[in-house]
């Protein structure tokens, strides 16, 4: 009886084992594809032959403390994004503009300046209650990060 139960056990502690390496198998397929989807986005933007790129300063270091491991995949993600433009803009002479960490770039109304204090990660569209103005989320904050890049630039 005993033996049979360790035998139980030995089988199972081998598929676990078996289970890991696939696992880890996997985990190194996903790591391949992102780290060539960012070569590959990278390698969109510079062609494009910006005059600059600006980029938020994400505060990396900071959300790396982030417990849950997806998030801290992600993260990471975004510094190793950040550190192959930073090469990719130096190799092209390209200036890379960093933004403060406190631009609220998402919270600012890019037609009137107005700060939007409640804006949720859920709102996709940014609605201005100051000048009505009705953009998408992303586009809001992208042309706030061009002015904030053309005001470095003519300083
Ligand atoms: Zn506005």
């Amino acid at each position: 009886m005993r033996k049979t139960r360790k035998e139980n056990v030995t089988r199972k502690t081998r598929n676990i084992i078996k289970s890991e390496r696939q696992l880890l198998r996997v985990t190194h397929k996903l790591t391949d594809i992102r780290t060539n989807y960012i070569q590959q986005v990278t390698t969109e933007i510079i062609k494009r032959e910006p005059s600059f790129i600006v980029m938020e300063d994400l505060n990396v270091s900071g959300m790396m403390k982030n417990k849950h491991l997806a998030r801290a995949v992600q993260e990471q993600k975004l510094a190793e994004f950040y550190r192959i433009m930073s090469y990719k803009c130096s190799w092209h002479a390209i200036k890379l503009i960093t933004a403060d960490r406190f631009y609220a770039s998402s919270k600012t109304c890019s037609f009137c300046g107005n700060i939007k204090k409640d804006l949720k990660l859920s709102d996709r569209t940014y609605h201005c209650e100051h000048c009505g103005a009705v953009i998408d989320r992303d586009m809001n904050a992208s042309i706030n990060l061009y002015q904030y890049g053309k005001s470095v630039i003519n300083h």
